[in-house]
């Protein structure tokens, strides 16, 4: 165990180099439409085009349909956590997918006004950037409130909006600036700048969730998607590319959003598996704690149930378990066994005499002086108020008497000396018994032995009586 644990714990160092290349790793898949669009930019002619006005509408239809699914689940997950990163995610899915539908509507216009085809587009980048910049800055904001959340008017409003831009994108494709390169570059370019303001934010202020990472990737994939527009001519390859980089990161942000609705419905909570390593060490290890205490509180009742408290020794209960023990075993091996019943004489009168107190003391006293005159495997009981008894393993009848003759003698000649200074003499009188030979059930040697004691008591008190 502690040789695994030595193994586990890994350096500083080797922590630091695989955390840094995962870092590299996520980076690395991030810029991968980098790679695709300096391939093409440098190895292809960007003459070569590819003009298919129904693929093109079929693949617009394809990405409103994916949009309105996706800002319908993350309206959901809204709805449900109230984060108002989520209130913005919806919206930026939202005003891009009602911009963006009109590129595809209008494709059949491209020989006719090529700005009204084109310029949907870049808007719609445009506005999906800033909308995903403000949700990056209300990371970590407080939940919307319950009746916010399910207001209809600000969505109303903002859709309102997306319908005006619709609008405006229209004006100006008709009006004579539509024509100026100035204009789509600075849609586009727009949208590359929020983009990459965006990841800068969300670098500096470490956002480490695993949601915001792949919200991260994303926005790289929107960012590089508008650079290859930027690149681009209209249905040459580059553009193609574009497309298709940033339907990836739609998709891949959707797969986040789906994630959140399939388990917290926020982008805030959900955990990384680190992270959900360390939370299930700290439970298991908190389990074991409780599961210990709960044997520790476990053996102390046992030994609480087993014991007198005022002497420490075995109670009635104990005792007849191991004087059970003792009959199955010598059953098996045909060992004899004794008992000794013991009651001190006239104990009533000690405690009329010298109180109720000094009587627990001379318990205590007279317990431990059978213990010393004992095995250490015999064991002593007390099993009532100054009655006791002690079980004698591998012990037959004669010797039973001899051990109860040692403790007779051993009380017999203490003083029991107590507070006030005043030696109390005191003396016990006891009953032997032996498995086999005064019976074989527990009730047998009992009763033998505690007629013997009675017997003793009759005959004057501080005696053995074996038969
Ligand atoms: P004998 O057995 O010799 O016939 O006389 P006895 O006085 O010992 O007999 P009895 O059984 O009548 O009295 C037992 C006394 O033991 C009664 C009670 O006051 C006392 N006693 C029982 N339990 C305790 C205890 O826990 N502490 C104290 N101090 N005294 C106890
Ligand atoms: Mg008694
Ligand atoms: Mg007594």
């Amino acid at each position: 165990m502690a040789a695994s644990t030595a193994d586990d714990a890994s350096s500083p160092s080797v922590e630091f180099v695989t955390r840094a290349y995962v870092s590299l790793l996520i980076a690395g898949f991030a810029l991968i439409p980098a790679y695709l669009i300096a391939y093409l930019y440098v190895f292809q002619n960007p003459l070569l085009i590819f003009e298919n006005h129904a693929f093109h509408e079929i693949a617009i239809a394809a990405a409103t349909l994916e949009g309105l699914f996706v800002t319908y689940v993350a309206w959901r997950c809204y709805r449900s956590s109230g984060e108002p990163l989520l209130r913005w995610l919806t919206l930026s899915f939202l005003g891009f997918v009602l911009i963006y539908a009109l590129h595809g509507a209008f494709t059949g216009m491209a020989h006719h006004n090529i700005w009204l085809f084109l310029l949907y587009g870049p808007a719609s980048r445009l506005a999906m950037a800033a909308l995903l910049f403000v949700a990056l800055l209300s990371w970590y904001q407080r939940a919307d409130p319950e009746a916010q959340r399910r207001d209809p008017r600000r969505w109303l409003g903002w859709i309102g909006l997306f319908l005006v831009i619709d609008v405006a994108v229209g004006v100006l494709a008709y009006s004579p600036i539509a024509s100026s390169p100035a204009v789509r570059l600075a849609m586009e370019g727009g949208a590359l700048v929020l983009s990459a303001i965006n990841i800068m934010v969300m670098l500096t202020r470490r956002i480490r969730s695993p949601l915001m990472k792949i919200f991260g990737i994303s926005v790289t994939s929107f960012g590089l998607s508008s650079l290859a527009f930027i690149l681009s001519r209209p249905w040459n390859h580059m553009w193609w590319l574009a497309h298709a980089i940033f339907a990836a990161g739609f998709f891949l942000l959707s797969y986040g959003v789906v994630q959140a609705f399939r388990t917290t419905r926020s982008f805030a909570t959900i955990y990384s598996q680190e992270e959900l390593m360390t939370r299930l060490a700290d439970a298991m290890a908190r389990t074991e704690n409780a599961l210990q205490e709960l044997k520790r509180t476990n053996q102390k009742l046992e030994r609480l149930a087993a014991t007198d408290p005022l002497t420490g020794v075995a109670n009635r209960r104990q005792f007849i378990e191991q004087v059970e023990a003792e009959i199955a075993r010598a059953k098996r091996d045909g060992a004899p066994f004794s008992l000794l019943a013991l009651d001190i004489d006239h104990f009533k009168t000690i405690n009329d005499s010298h109180g109720h107190q000094v009587g627990d003391d001379i318990l205590r006293g007279f317990v431990q002086k059978c213990l010393d005159a004992i095995r250490p495997y015999d064991g002593v009981a007390r099993v009532g108020g100054e009655e006791f008894m002690v079980l004698l393993p591998q012990t037959a009848l004669t010797v039973g008497q001899s051990i109860g003759e040692r403790i007779r003698e051993a009380i017999a000649g203490s003083a029991f000396a107590v507070q006030s200074g005043q030696a109390i003499p005191l003396t016990v009188s006891i009953g032997v018994s032996q498995f086999g030979r005064d019976g074989d059930t527990i009730d047998d040697i009992l009763r033998a032995a505690d007629e013997r004691l009675y017997r003793a008591k009759h005959q004057g008190r501080n005696r053995v009586i074996a038969a």
